[in-house]
């Protein structure tokens, strides 16, 4: 291993190099294959060279690759139409990322109130565990010391509280509360999970104090829990959300929805992207919605996740010593590990299968959403040999 790398140091890269892709599975330089239940962090919803995904990519590139927006971008058009008609949204912005999409929530928030007159509301209540995206506003949002130290002040306006404390976020409201932003499912922060009473409370304090309700779904949307969009499951809906990985499939691209009224402080001038919207990333966007939103889709996204859930649930029954807890919704688990996240992580890649560490010592587990339940299995084979080895290397734990 070369140490003077060109590139930042900025990641702890595993020693694998892979050439292509097909479906769930990933190819490496030296031939073996290994099963893709990391989709590039939630990303590959569609697995690896989704034939659609490739041919609408393919058509765009042999017409226009990028426009600005100082023009009319057809496919802008067209996809926040459908992304509007299957969601609470009436208007859409599109960026390149997640992190730029929650920029532009952030933003969008804190506009509306200066738009009526309240430009002193700007704070954001946001939850521990959280994780928002690496730019300046975002470290802050998420607000892990891990992640801002050494960046100079913390950006102002965001107020960290327990995920799940309802009283702890009435206590937190004030004359600057502009809004309160959560993830659905908390992703980096180790798969929890906000209870259903708990997005109603926070639905109901903001309605209560005109504050704007802001979902990060940029990891939990887009199919992942088996609904387009994981807020369905609690039976709310946002004035704003951000969206991003699933949605581009492997393209980098990303959007901020939000009601008309949430979205009434940005006017022209007010925001701006070079690359958002660009015509690649819109044409696979829509390519990515004709799929998951294709008729017995997502329902096929719920079959394969029981057969998941099901499986690790009999795992962690039959590797106490190695698995404390699943979590998780869809396909979009969590199995917290008794032995260190990094040890789990190894034993599956040893099996030629790719996982995602997370807090909370979690391996997150999240398949394409193209994963069909022999898929499934397979993956379930393999985190049992996994959990065997590691089972069997432990000392007996004390039982009583
Ligand atoms: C990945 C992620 C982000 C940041 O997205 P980037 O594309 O890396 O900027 C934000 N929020 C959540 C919940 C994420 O999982």
């Amino acid at each position: 291993m070369a140490t003077a790398t060109p590139l930042y140091e900025t990641y702890m890269r595993a020693p694998l190099r892979f050439e292509r892709g097909e479906g769930v599975w990933l190819i490496a330089e030296n031939g073996k294959r290994y099963l893709d239940f990391a989709a590039g962090v939630a990303v590959n919803s569609l697995g690896h060279a989704h034939p659609h995904l490739v041919e609408a990519l393919k058509v765009q590139a042999d017409k226009v690759w990028h426009l600005s927006n100082l023009y009319e971008v057809p496919g802008q058009e067209t996809l926040a139409a459908r992304l509007t008609a299957a969601t609470f949204a009436d208007k859409v912005f599109f960026t390149n990322s997640g992190a730029e999409a929650l920029e532009c929530a952030i933003k969008t928030a804190r506009r509306y109130h200066y738009a009526k007159g309240s430009q002193e509301k700007f704070t954001i209540i946001t939850f521990e565990g959280a994780f928002h995206g690496r730019t300046l506003a975002t470290i802050a949002a998420g607000g892990q010391a891990k992640y801002l130290e050494g960046f100079g002040p913390k950006a102002p306006g965001f107020l960290q509280v327990p995920f799940g404390d309802l009283d702890a976020v009435k206590a937190a409201i004030d004359d600057e509360t502009a809004g309160i932003l959560i993830e659905p499912i908390q992703g980096e922060g180790g798969i929890r999970v906000a209870s259903r009473e708990f997005l109603q409370g926070l639905r109901a304090l903001c309605d209560e104090f005109g504050l704007l309700l802001m979902l990060d779904e940029v990891q939990c949307g887009v199919g992942r829990t088996g609904k387009f969009f994981a807020h369905e499951h609690y039976g709310i809906t946002p004035d704003i959300m951000a969206v991003a990985k699933g949605i581009g499939g492997g393209f980098p691209f990303g959007a901020c929805l939000a009601t008309a009224e949430a979205a009434s402080g940005m006017v022209a001038g007010t925001h701006g992207s070079t690359y958002g919207g660009n015509p690649l990333a819109m044409a696979v966007g829509n390519a990515v919605l004709d799929v998951v939103l294709a008729e017995g889709f997502l329902e096929q996204v719920r079959d394969t996740a029981l057969v998941l859930r099901q499986g690790l649930a009999s795992l962690k029954d039959r590797f106490p010593d190695v698995i404390e807890e699943i979590r998780g919704d869809g396909l979009m688990l969590g199995i917290k590990g008794r032995v260190p996240v990094a040890e789990l992580l190894g034993a599956i890649r040893a099996e030629d299968m790719l996982a995602v560490p997370a807090g909370e010592n979690v391996v997150r587990i999240l398949p394409p959403l193209i994963t069909t339940a022999e898929e499934a299995r397979e993956g379930l084979n393999r985190l049992e040999r996994a959990a065997s080895r590691l089972q069997a290397a432990q000392p007996q734990r004390a039982t009583a």
